[in-house]
């Protein structure tokens, strides 16, 4: 059995990582000539924590990550606390698994780093898959074809082989667009540095304060805006972030003022697909299930995906694999279609205007406080490798 994992993400590397461990042979081909990654902050919450830690990197995740104390939500205008969740070790023990904040190339770093080199092709653009006698054949844009018996597409949100598989699908345009910005901590007067999650909600807009690792103060504030080039890479105006958040709580003010550079980009996503995998092919993370950022799991759901495929494919043969494939996504199509959903009502109940509704949402943060992270059990407390396999 050959695994070829087209893109070499979080969600490529982890399932890689995944497969190895569970003694499959597996490439992952990354487009990217080197293996470095960008980004911003990410959160790793216990579902995905767990599983990390099974993978033998608890260690390493923790030493490179902020474990987050408290969730605070604040009122946009004036910073008044509507809400005050705690997390740290009470989370740790009710969901059994940490909840970290990391910077995204550090946690895509310590999942590369296990996965041993000679399973990695670097500047191997995948264009298309075809059959290639009783296996697939992959072809890259400099020529050069892979022979795979399974295909797994972790291409991101752009993903060839989803095209490839189900057509050019539109995507869907949030209204919103996110600014990312990263501030060396030691920049930052004492309150930011405090290891917890910040975010002030207000009307059609909320601004998120992390840590991403132990050097920087991360943000993403998430604002009505226009439809442009879906890209993670594109510069923001830090002038115009301001203006947007004109009226809010000065200590966003602060934040901003203390920031060099904004990334921005426009939030997008897709409606759920009703079908991932074609025969020998199937799709994980970002290709099989963008998402908004609302709920902060984009990463965490490439990662379930990844333990789930490692567990699916363990110890099959070629011609098992369409079955085994049909299983992992039928285990994994209806989590992750309610995620996507989730994400965008998500948004909408941060971005309530003031009035009767906003106040009935300030209720319910009220009622959470003290709480640990209740709101999210459906989230946490899942665990992917526990799901009975269908027959
Ligand atoms: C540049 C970037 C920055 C991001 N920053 C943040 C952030 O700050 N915070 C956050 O929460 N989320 C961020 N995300 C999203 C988050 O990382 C993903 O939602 C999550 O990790 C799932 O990742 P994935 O592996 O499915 O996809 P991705 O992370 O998109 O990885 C896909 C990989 O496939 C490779 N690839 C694409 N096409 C091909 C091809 N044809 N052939 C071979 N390789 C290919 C890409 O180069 C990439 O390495 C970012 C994503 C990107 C791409």
């Amino acid at each position: 059995m050959n695994v070829a994992i087209i893109g070499g993400g979080i969600g490529g590397m982890c399932a890689a990582l995944s497969l190895l461990q569970r003694g499959v042979n597996v490439t992952v081909y990354e487009q990217a000539n080197e293996l470095k990654e960008v980004g911003a902050g990410l959160r790793v919450t216990p579902n995905a924590s767990r599983i990390l830690r099974r993978m033998g990197l608890g260690e390493i995740l923790h030493q490179s990550a902020i474990q987050t104390t408290e969730l605070l939500y604040y009122r946009w205008e004036d910073g008044r606390v509507l809400a005050q969740q705690v997390l740290g070790n009470s989370i740790e023990i009710k969901f059994g698994a940490p909840y970290y904040h990391i910077h995204r190339a550090a946690l895509h770093q310590l999942i590369s780093d296990a996965v041993p080199r000679e399973h990695i092709k670097l500047d191997q653009k995948c264009v298309r898959i075809e059959p290639m006698g009783d296996a697939l054949g992959v072809h890259f844009a400099n020529g050069d074809v892979a022979q795979a018996n399974v295909v797994i597409g972790a291409d991101g949100i752009h993903s060839v082989v989803r095209k490839q598989l189900h057509g050019e699908d539109r995507p869907r345009f949030s209204g919103d667009v996110a600014y990312r910005g990263l501030i060396p901590a030691t920049r930052l007067a004492e309150w930011t540095r405090a290891p917890t999650q910040k975010i002030w909600v207000g009307p059609n807009s909320h601004f998120v304060q992390t840590y991403a690792g132990p050097d920087y103060i991360n943000f993403i504030a998430l604002v009505p805006g226009v439809a442009d080039r879906e890209s993670w890479s594109r510069e923001g105006s830090l002038s115009e972030l301001a203006e947007k958040f004109h009226g809010w709580d000065e200590r966003i003010h602060e934040l901003l003022a203390n920031t060099d550079r904004v990334m921005c980009w426009p939030l997008y996503d897709r409606d759920p697909l009703p079908q991932w995998t074609v025969g020998h092919v199937t799709l994980l993370g970002d290709a099989a299930h963008p998402m908004l950022p609302y709920l902060g799991q984009g990463a965490a759901q490439a990662i379930e995906d990844a333990a789930l495929i490692g567990k699916c494919l363990a110890g099959v043969t070629p011609q098992e694999v369409p079955t085994a494939l049909a299983v992992y996504e039928r285990l994994r199509r209806t989590r992750t279609a309610h995620i996507q959903l989730g994400a965008r009502s998500e948004g909408n109940i941060y971005h309530l205007p003031d009035g009767q509704e906003q106040r009935k949402r300030d209720a319910a943060f009220q009622e959470m406080t003290g709480a640990n992270a209740s709101r999210d059990e459906w989230l946490f407390a899942y665990d992917v490798l526990a799901e009975p396999q269908p027959q």
